[in-house]
Parts: structure tokens; sequence; C-alpha cells
């Protein structure tokens, strides 16, 4: 492993200060390092300083509030905000996205800023001895184009990059109109999760909205009591734990038992970002809360969608995924 110093400021100005890179040197923020470790081992990242921005640096607070909206400190662990009874209760898609991912091992460790940060599994990003891969060395090339693709994205990619993005519960929250807090020196701005995440395009190596040095202080989910009640986490995978979606989908429905009133859905494992489908969510609005009217709005699901060599399945996996949380989430008392 690439040689490297460990710094842990005592609060988020510290860490900005020292994440800034002042001395020039190639820094990464860490916290549960659940996954930046196993890429430093693999020496897919060489950072010359880490800065450890777990609990105690940054905020790890999880608050339902008076007004129903839903506030997470970027350094809450995932199994704690998975076992929190408001967030099981007003927010179950969030609890279940949560406990569909990595293993229990890992929720203990793993911050929330870290889950929506995580890397891509393309095997070719996380193989450094792998030569073509622009996300990791702009402009190589990209093996999985014609190499290996049957985990690759359907949807969102370029002749760039056809990485997936890993995230379960980034999927949940776009699902729910999620936004970050980011801070950085200059102060604090927000954004909504759903403008956080980029398309490859030329650049796949920048991935995020987030400026060099800036960090997740918190997520802020709004209320959502409609969606309470009628909500599922779908998640479709080679084995049924400790593994990445081939297809996963999040929907919430807000309806009087017969008719939608209000739909929200959003798809991963299929596409380079967290996939909020809202064509879909229109055509199921007004309609009937049934089967028929799934299968319908689920139709145009994939469009857009290029299927690769390996990956052509996940068009119709997807579809066929999407109606089955919609009809688990419908039939819900
Ligand atoms: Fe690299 Fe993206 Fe191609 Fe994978 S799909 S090899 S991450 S450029």
């Amino acid at each position: 492993m690439h040689p490297f110093t460990l710094e842990r400021p005592r609060d988020a100005a510290a860490a900005l200060a020292l994440g800034a890179g002042p001395d020039g040197a190639a820094t990464a923020y860490i916290a549960g390092g659940t996954d930046l470790l196993p890429l430093l081992r693999a020496e897919v990242g060489r950072p010359e300083r880490l800065v450890a921005i777990g609990r105690g640096a940054l905020d790890a607070s999880i608050e339902v509030g008076a007004d129903g909206a839903l506030r997470l400190g970027a350094a809450a662990r995932m199994s704690d905000v998975a076992a929190h009874p408001g967030v099981s209760a007003a927010f179950p898609l969030v609890a279940q996205a949560l406990l569909a991912s990595a293993s229990a091992q890992i929720r203990n460790m793993a911050t929330l800023a870290g889950n929506l940060l995580q890397r891509t599994r393309c095997p070719y990003f996380r193989d450094a001895g792998s030569p073509a891969c622009n996300k990791r060395r702009p402009g190589s090339g990209c093996a999985a184009l014609e190499g290996s693709n049957r985990l690759h994205a359907v949807l969102g990619g370029s002749d760039h990059c056809i990485a997936t993005h890993a995230s379960d519960l980034a999927v949940a929250l776009v699902a729910l109109d999620a936004s970050l807090r980011l801070r950085s020196r200059d102060g604090e701005r927000r954004l909504p999760l759903d403008a956080f995440y980029r398309l490859p395009g030329d650049t796949p190596e920048i991935e995020t909205m987030l400026a060099p040095g800036e960090l997740i202080v918190a997520i802020e989910v709004p209320p959502a009591p409609a969606f309470a009640h009628r909500s599922q986490y779908l998640k479709l995978r080679d084995r049924a734990s400790f593994e990445f979606a081939l297809v996963s989908a999040a929907v919430a429905l807000d309806t009087d038992g017969a008719r939608i009133r209000e739909a929200r859905v959003a798809l991963g494992g299929v596409a380079t970002r967290p996939w909020r489908l809202r064509g879909v969510e229109a055509a199921l609005a007004g309609g009937r809360a049934a089967g028929t009217a799934y299968r319908a709005a689920a139709e145009q699901a994939a469009d857009g969608a290029i299927p690769r060599r390996h990956n052509g399945f996940k068009i119709e996996l997807l579809k066929r995924a999407l109606v089955r949380a919609l009809e688990t989430a419908g039939a819900r008392p």
C-alpha cells in the first residue's frame, strides 16, 4: 500500500483546512473506510494524506423533526439510521435500502456520506493492473465496452464509461427528493441529491458536483407522510446478501386505495447514477393502483437504454422489478 499520513481533525473546520491540501499533498477524506481502504490496498488510489472525518469531526445525528423532515448527519452510521424507529416509521424506503446494503459488519462501520460517495464496482476500475479505464486513468479507454459488461449500465452511459453507481441508499434518497448540505471553507450550500451525481460524458473521472476539499455534512429529506405506508425498495442480485444490485427499484405511492395520487420511482444497478423515472411517475399519477397500470407505466422505464454484449437482460429485468416493487407497495394496507 502506498504510504500516507493520517490526520484526525477535531471538527469540520479543521478537516476542511486539511482537506484543501494547503501544502500540495494529495489528500483524501476517510470516515468508515469500508470503500476507501480496499481501494488503497489495490493501489487504485494513492493519497499522501488521509483526513479522518468520522464521528467526532462530523455530525452523526439522526433526527425526524416536528415538521416531519428527516435530517441525517453525514457521519451517521448506516446501521444506526436503519435501526432508528423514526426513520423506519416515517421513511421506510430509507431503512429498507440501508438494510439491503452490504453486510451487517460493513453497515456498522460505514457512514451515510461515505455510502453516497462510494466508487463503482466495475472490476476494471478496481484492478490497477487493467490498462484501460477512463475513470481511473482519464484518456486510457474503457475496457468494459468490449469486455465483460454483465454488471454494467444500460442507462446514462457514454462511449467513455458505462460503470453503474453502487449505492442503494442514493436510489431511495433520490426518489424522496433528498438534498445534501455541502460545506467548504467558503461556507455552506444545499444541493438536491438528484443534481449531485454527474453523468460520465467524456469526463467519467468527475462523478459528482462536490468541489475539491468540499464535504457533505448532512442529508435532508423533506416530509413525506403520504409515502410512509406504501413504499418498497426491491433489490435483485446474484446472491441474497452482501452483493451489489443487478437491478433495484425504489418506489413510493400515495394512493386512496384505488387510485394513485402521486408516485416516486427510481432505479439502481442499471445506470451510471441513481436513475429517477419522472416519466413513469407521471404515467402512474391519476391511474389505478393495479397491476395493469403498473405494467403499462413500467414499459417506458428503459427508454433510451443501450444494452451491451452481456447486460441486455437488465432491460426486461428492470421492468419486472419495477412492477413487483409497485405491486408490493400498492398492496400495503
Ligand atoms: Fe473504467 Fe468506467 Fe470503463 Fe469501468 S466502465 S472500465 S469504470 S471507464
